[in-house]
């Protein structure tokens, strides 16, 4: 029997997520939820989902001539697990509603922790979301420094990490967010909010992050400094990294920006240019003794796809073991067998 998902909002992550549960051998896409009937809905049409809306919007759709097949209600009344993406703070306010239709569900990053049971990255705690009624996957920064973070822990144990992340303004169709110009220190005083975002998942971590705000919509970057107990060498780094689940390594004289990165993506045929993994720069992996620092890009609309996939798959207990979940979801959706 396939575990049935239904997606509500469907935007940036909510249509990825749900392309996503569509290739899975194990799960069922039976809907999507959408307020609004707007370009975001015409392409959920074209791509033959079923539409649910709220109860309150279904004459705006039926007035632009959109086929609803029914309210969230019906909705959560035909799934398992529901994945809230809706915009930060809003998926909370659903909370109540799928408790009280004792379904399953999963948030994303924009929400507060506390809106969940366990803040989740499928390689670092898959363990802690086995069976759970509400997960939160952490946001794409924080997914991406958690991955990284896993890696090098795989070389013994880390000191402390400490991170500078050049974060994307906004999304390609966010066009009322900005900066346009200038560059905006997010926030001022450190940490930002990434570290603390960090130990919600691994809880006894030495982090600090500063982050800035860019006008690019293309990817985030990150520069990380590790400190470990004992000394490593450049290759360990390397294969520890390369060895890792969705950690593909490039070279500084194959592309060196994030617009060459995305371009490639596009030439090489991913599904709406989406990157899912940390692109890592193998030339900037720097190690002196036991400080390792290096620096990767972060596909903000993609990276946390593979997390939700796996997140359905604990808390159904679909697979009990994380390397299990993420065969399944690397292979559907071609992780690191595009570079
Ligand atoms: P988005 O604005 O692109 O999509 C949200 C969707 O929810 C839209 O289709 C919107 O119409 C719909 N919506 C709005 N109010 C609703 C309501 N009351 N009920 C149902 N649907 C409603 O947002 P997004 O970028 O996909 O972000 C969703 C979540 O994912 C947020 O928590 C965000 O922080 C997180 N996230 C975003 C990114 C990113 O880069 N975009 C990356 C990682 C995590």
């Amino acid at each position: 029997m396939k575990v049935r998902v239904g997606v509500n909002g469907y935007g940036t992550i909510g249509k990825r997520v749900a392309w996503a549960v569509s290739q899975q051998p194990d799960m069922e896409l039976v809907g999507v939820v959408k307020t609004k009937p707007n370009w975001e809905t015409l392409s959920a049409v074209k791509r033959g989902l079923r539409i649910y809306t709220l109860r309150e919007n279904m004459r705006e759709f039926h007035a632009r001539g959109i086929e609803v097949h029914g309210t969230l209600e019906d909705l959560l009344n035909s799934v398992d697990v529901v994945v809230d993406a809706t915009p930060g703070d809003v998926g909370a306010t659903y909370r109540k509603v799928y408790e009280n239709f004792a379904r399953k569900a999963i948030f994303q990053g924009g929400e507060e922790p506390n809106v969940a049971e366990v803040s989740f990255n499928a390689l670092v705690n898959y363990d802690e979301a086995l069976g759970k009624n509400y997960v939160r996957v952490v946001s794409c920064n924080t997914t991406g420094l958690l991955r990284v973070i896993y890696a090098i822990s795989k070389l013994g144990k880390i000191k402390s990490v400490r991170g500078f992340i050049v974060r994307r303004a906004a999304d390609l169709k966010e066009v009322k967010k900005g900066p346009v110009e200038g560059i905006v220190l997010d926030p001022p005083k450190p940490p930002s909010h990434h570290a603390l975002d960090v130990n919600t998942v691994i809880k006894d971590l030495n982090i600090v992050t500063y982050a800035v705000v860019v006008p690019t919509t293309l990817a985030h970057i990150h520069t990380l400094q590790f400190m470990l107990e004992r000394p490593v060498t450049s290759d360990e780094v390397l294969d520890a990294l390369s060895n890792t689940p969705r950690i593909l390594l490039v070279n500084g004289s194959l592309l060196k920006s994030t617009a060459e990165l995305r371009e490639l993506a596009r030439d090489l045929g991913r599904p709406q240019g989406d990157i899912f993994e940390n692109i890592v720069w193998s030339d900037s992996v720097l190690v002196r003794g036991s400080e390792v620092m290096l620096t990767y890009a972060v596909h903000q609309e993609a990276i946390v796809v593979p997390e939700n996939i796996d997140a359905i798959r604990a808390m159904t207990r679909l697979k009990e073991k994380a390397e299990e979940s993420i065969k399944i979801t690397d292979e559907s959706l071609g992780i690191k067998r595009w570079l």
